[in-house]
């Protein structure tokens, strides 16, 4: 099929339908079909309706879209190559294809999105920018952004995961933000977003909340999707241009669904594709210690959204794990749920063992050094079940491996 023709026929498609990509859009006041909208404190209203009034005029504005582009290109090092990986197509009876978003600058996916709202705070006129961060990547990212553009930076960061990722929280520092060690709840990625949302609450007139993920309260989900969107389209662009026709499945992995969302939208409306999106199964999703909501959680409201969420019989917020920092997370975006519930989109869980096996397998027959978010999404290739033999595929890799190497050679033992 080629590039630009879609069949509009066969994927009904939701609520609005842009007529020229098929891209579902959320209703006004954000939903997905039953998931997503706005549950926050009345002062964060105004705040989101002109964050999400702002978005829209930014992006129909095409010397936005130019100057945005600019920096993606010039900056960060786009488009991403997609590359054949030949090794493991051989072992595994697949053609498997990978999308390389660990080349961009700072090492991921998440530069595309902080790049993008920090442009977008510029044009609003706000100076100070706020973000929380799990593992410190969205962290790094965002204090990029805000380097390059002179913008004025803090980071909340729960105070057990400053421990865990001295060098990020030092980059951070080195490229000129304040970091908050966040002491509350379980000291992790929740409750620095609480903290970053109290800190909005209060100083809302003159800050801007780059927010790292596809989850959050309205417009996030959406903002976030289309900021990453760049993923899919190339992805699809440019495997079109090299094989002439389009895989048979797309595969991300999913935290709270940023890079999934990006790399997926493009491919929605090509209902003969099948799109795989990957949880962190931890120890194993029957053990409780994992961070998958989708595989075993269930609809609830958490940080501002209503989707599926990790919770107790009561609604109270589970603990999670996984080997990956930044796939732990109890919740997850609502296009992600909505997508689910569809049908469109398959969610598996990849546990920790099965995650750091495709590192390793990875590393020794491609010379690819994934995250170990990215892993997770080359687990299920072992999975004949899930993808028959002969089955070409297209693996979005979200990011370089770098950050886990200290983590890796403590638990590898090579
Ligand atoms: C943060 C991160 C993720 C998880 O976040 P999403 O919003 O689900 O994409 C995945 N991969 C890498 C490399 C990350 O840094």
């Amino acid at each position: 099929m080629p590039q630009g023709i879609r069949s509009l026929s066969v994927w009904p498609g939701p609520q609005r339908v842009n007529c020229c990509q098929m891209l579902i859009h959320p209703d006004a006041k954000g939903h997905f079909g039953a998931f997503g909208g706005r549950f926050v404190p009345e002062t964060l209203m105004p705040a989101l309706e002109e964050l999400a009034r702002e978005f829209d005029a930014a992006w129909a504005d095409p010397a936005f879209r130019d100057e945005l582009n600019g920096y993606l290109r010039d900056y960060v090092g786009r488009p991403s190559p997609i590359t054949e990986a030949r090794r493991i197509s051989e072992e595994t009876g697949l053609h498997v294809t990978i999308k390389r978003e660990d080349l961009n600058h700072t090492g991921a996916h998440k530069i595309n999105n902080a790049l993008g709202q920090c442009l977008l705070a510029l044009r609003m006129g706000k100076q100070r920018i706020i973000a929380e961060t799990g593992a410190g990547q969205h962290g790094v990212a965002t204090a990029t952004a805000c380097a390059l553009f002179g913008l004025s930076c803090e980071i909340y960061m729960g105070e057990e995961d400053t421990r865990r990722q001295e060098l990020n929280v030092f980059r951070m520092k080195l490229l000129g933000a304040k970091v908050h060690p966040v002491s509350s709840g379980t000291r992790t990625l929740k409750d620095a977003i609480n903290e970053a949302m109290r800190d909005w609450v209060t100083n809302v007139r003159d800050t801007f909340y780059v927010f790292g993920t596809a989850a959050g309260p309205h417009p996030y989900p959406y903002l976030v999707r289309e900021l990453q969107r760049v993923i899919g389209d190339e992805a699809r662009a440019q495997y079109l241009e090299r094989y002439g026709r389009l895989p048979d499945a797309g595969l991300a992995c999913v935290g709270g669904g940023s890079n999934a969302i990006g790399f997926f939208a493009a491919f929605v409306p090509d209902a003969n594709m099948r799109l795989i999106g990957v949880e962190a199964g931890g120890l194993g999703l029957s053990s409780g210690q994992h961070a998958a909501p989708l595989s075993s959680g269930s609809p609830g409201v958490l940080h501002g959204s209503y989707s599926y969420v990790m919770q107790d019989d009561n609604g109270q917020i589970l603990g999670t794990h996984s080997v990956s920092a930044g796939l732990d997370y109890p919740g997850v975006g609502a296009e992600h749920s909505y997508l689910k519930d569809l049908g469109r989109v398959e969610y598996v869980a990849a546990t920790d063992e099965e995650a750091l096996q495709a590192f390793r397998w990875l590393a020794e027959k491609e010379g690819l050094i994934p995250a170990f978010e990215s892993a997770h999404a080359f687990a299920p290739l072992h999975d004949r079940e899930l993808l028959p033999a002969g089955s070409r595929v297209l693996v979005n890799m979200s990011g370089r491996g770098d950050k886990d190497m200290e983590s890796a050679a403590r638990i590898l033992k090579l």
